[in-house]
């Protein structure tokens, strides 16, 4: 397959500086990263194509060659893992919770495990009151049958053939000479003659864990829970990485949550609007008493101080706003329609009983006066 320009690859142009390479990497390296697109083969190979462009122009030695000779003074130098070291170094302020720091250990020798990312569904209740959950999580595990060396029961890694043991192996390409990591044992100096037939050689197994997370009181969507150690095991005695638990919490029916405080909506009927009265609204602890004054309108919120959430970094509660909506009724009988004409009847030729309308009247008459 022809390899595209890098620059093309990368969006810039020929002269771009080092701010603009590692920013226009940078977002090709997020919109295509495998973790964003499970399973997408196309943008899999967008990934790897946009790392090797990178790996080769944020080189200086590397950029001159390229620019000098095309693909072919490069080619021979790029190693297996496309751009591996760069790319802990790019994201480590971005994503420096999942992907960064511990990367550690340098190519070939013992590499942290993978930090892991589950998404914990809670309801609103859950969520306000915390509570300890079950989660099972797919995850690479230390392989006990080769004890994590990937080497079959009895035998050991061997030294490597094609570096030497040296992890690094020499590139003769024209004037060039480059020093890589050996494309056989990936740095480690180490090969397996004979694979693990539990792991394939990897010194790690595909397993599911059940963990038990308590989750505390007030959290919120995109609150995270760290468990230190539970994320993929370490390659070659490497540490493991760590399980990220993201919050997601659902919709509720009735009360919607900003923050700490939460809002819902309570209907009440025109006569108790309009006379006042007691309401029976609804908490996350239960039913509470609302007295309403006469003359509410739709849309008035009153406010039930602490019966929010209690913050999970600390503070006081928020507070609860009932919204009131007032609600027209419906299937009146011939009384309840004779009440109602009458009453009709009395607000004729007063507008102080209908403020609203009074200025919305007032309001369009101007505008067609305007006119
Ligand atoms: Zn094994
Ligand atoms: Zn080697």
């Amino acid at each position: 397959m022809a390899k595209r320009d890098y620059y093309e690859v990368l969006g810039v142009e020929r002269g771009a500086d080092e701010a603009e390479l590692k920013k226009a990497y940078r977002r090709l390296a997020m919109k295509y990263h495998p973790d964003r697109n499970p399973d997408d083969k196309s943008a899999e190979e967008k990934f790897k194509e946009a790392n090797e462009a990178y790996e080769v122009l944020s080189d200086s030695g590397k950029r001159t060659a390229y620019d000098q000779y095309g693909h072919a003074g490069v080619d021979q130098s790029m190693g297996g893992g496309a751009g591996g070291a760069n790319f802990s170094d790019i994201f480590g302020d971005v994503f420096s919770d999942f992907f960064g720091g511990g990367r550690g250990g340098g190519r070939g020798g013992p590499q942290r495990g993978s930090d892991l990312r589950y998404t914990l569904e809670l309801n609103l209740e859950e969520a306000v009151r915390g509570t300890t959950v079950t989660i099972r999580v797919p995850t690479l595990v230390h392989c006990k049958t080769c004890d994590g060396s990937g080497a079959k029961r009895g035998t050991a890694p061997v030294t490597c053939t094609t570096c030497g043991g040296i992890g690094q192996v020499r590139m003769q390409q024209g004037f060039f000479s480059v020093q890589q990591t050996c494309p056989r044992c990936h740095g480690s100096g180490k090969m397996i003659a004979d694979p693990c037939p539990d792991c394939r050689g990897q010194g790690r197994v595909e397993e599911h864990k059940t963990l038990s997370v308590k989750v505390p009181a007030g959290v919120d969507s995109g609150d995270r829970i760290r468990l230190a150690g539970e994320g993929e095991a370490g390659t070659l005695g490497g540490p493991p990485g760590d399980l990220y638990v993201v919050v997601s919490v659902r919709e509720h029916p009735i009360f919607q949550r900003d923050g700490k405080h939460l809002y819902c909506e309570v209907p009440i009927s025109f006569a108790d609007a309009a006379l006042g009265g007691e309401l029976e609204v609804p908490t996350l602890d239960g039913r509470v008493k609302l007295k309403i004054p006469e003359g509410s309108q739709t849309g008035k919120l009153f406010r039930l101080r602490g019966k929010g959430v209690a913050p999970v970094r600390g503070g006081a509660a928020g507070d609860l706003m009932c919204r009131v909506v007032v609600e027209t009724p419906v299937n009146l009988s011939k009384r309840q329609r004779e009440l109602l004409e009458e009453f009709r009847g009395s607000l004729q030729g007063n507008s102080s009983h209908s403020p609203k309308a009074s200025g919305w009247f007032e309001g369009m008459k101007r505008f067609f006066d305007d006119l």
